[in-house]
């Protein structure tokens, strides 16, 4: 699926126009529609069938994240990020909005449900309700054009005296408000962190492709030892950043979303050092690929090309590294001799 359809279908978007990305029929739908038919929306639902000690489940989903982001960032975090609404009511929501928006998305086959997260906001302090965006005083901005991640339309959303009803506020305000806000930004990251590991595995990949094929003064550039050295280097990286971020995602999700309920125990610190490293390991490793690649690395829509620019959104988007460092500190300095948050004391900081 990676190979077969992410990967083409991210070059063709990267090609195109911000307007004709969500125009109907794009290859962004096409995609989303072969991860949904695939039931890989389904992978981070909660529920009975969720073994808290499974550790090999949690290797596969590591896996899947991988692989997807491999295939193409954009793509594996439109997908990613569909799914955060549905799993968050999955747990939290009533029994008329799990029947409203959860029944037909895990039903769904083709795609025809979008999620999204709206948490970056001027002043910041979103919400988690259970919104559609044909409710009353919901619009959304045209797509953006950007720098990387193209097979990921971007674009703002407005909320003007929208009506809230009771049954679709998931968290209301609250001592439990931030804790689960908290909580979820260690599932993202953990995650996040995964799909960055892809992008740096699909970069070093791909260097290591050309350095083998590329012949300059009678020898192919891998036989040079300063591409050996720098072709290892990547290989460093990324096999360390895989480790961590798979250590990272088992604990964030047995304690998390194990035993079928949610805990409060994933950590804060972890986490976000998770998605910070990674996220800074791919940048690294995808501008290790540009060099290796030399000119070829830089001719605009070439794989290399669209990975560094990924690459480079990736240390903004989901939070930017430095924020996510800093979040990382705050834990660091309050709480570094506990395993885990006190949840009172959590509450009460918040
Ligand atoms: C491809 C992409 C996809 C995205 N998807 C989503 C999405 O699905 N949902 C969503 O809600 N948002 C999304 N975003 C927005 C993204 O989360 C924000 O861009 C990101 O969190 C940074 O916020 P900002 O752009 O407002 O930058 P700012 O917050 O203005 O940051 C600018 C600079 O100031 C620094 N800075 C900011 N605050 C502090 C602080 N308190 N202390 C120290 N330094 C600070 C930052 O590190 C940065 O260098 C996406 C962004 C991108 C690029």
């Amino acid at each position: 699926v990676a190979e077969e359809v992410l990967r083409p279908a991210a070059g063709a978007l990267d090609a195109t126009s911000p307007p004709q990305r969500v125009a109907p029929g794009s290859p962004f739908f096409t995609a989303m529609a072969t991860l949904t038919s695939l039931g890989y929306h389904r992978l981070f639902v909660p529920g009975d069938g969720v073994d808290k000690e499974d550790h090999a489940a949690w290797r596969v989903r590591a896996l899947v994240v991988e692989e997807l982001g491999w295939g193409s960032l954009g793509l594996a975090t439109a997908f990613l990020v569909d799914m955060l609404p549905f799993v968050s009511v999955a747990r939290f929501g009533t029994d008329e909005l799990r029947a409203e928006l959860l029944r037909p998305w895990l039903e769904d086959e083709v795609a025809s449900w979008h999620g999204c997260w709206a948490i970056t906001e001027p002043d910041h302090g979103s919400d988690y309700l259970g919104l559609r965006d044909d409710d009353p005083g919901i619009r959304h901005g045209p797509p953006v054009a950007m720098l990387g991640v193209r097979d990921d339309p971007q674009g703002e959303l407005f909320f003007d005296e929208v009506f809230v009803p009771d049954h679709r506020v998931l968290v209301p305000p609250g001592p439990l408000y931030p804790v689960f806000g908290d909580q979820l930004l260690c599932m993202t990251s953990s995650i996040i962190a995964l799909a960055a590991v892809g992008v740096a595995r699909a970069a070093f990949e791909e260097a290591l492709a050309y350095a083998r094929r590329r012949v300059q003064g009678g020898h192919v550039i891998a036989s040079h030892k300063n591409i050996q050295f720098t072709l290892y280097g990547m290989f460093e990286r990324v096999e360390t950043a895989r480790a961590y971020a798979r250590a990272v995602l088992a604990h964030t999700f047995r304690t998390v979303l194990g035993a079928g309920s949610w805990g409060t125990g994933a950590s804060p610190r972890h986490t976000r050092t998770s998605q910070a490293s990674c996220k800074r390991i791919a940048f690294e490793v995808a501008h290790d690929a540009v060099q290796v690649c030399g000119a070829s690395g830089l001719v605009q829509g070439a794989l290399v090309d669209r990975r560094f620019r990924d690459a480079r959104s990736l240390l903004i988007e989901d939070g930017t590294v430095e924020v996510l460092g800093l979040d990382a500190a705050r834990d660091l300095v309050g709480n570094y001799e506990h395993d885990h948050d006190d949840l009172e004391e959590m509450m009460q900081r918040w």
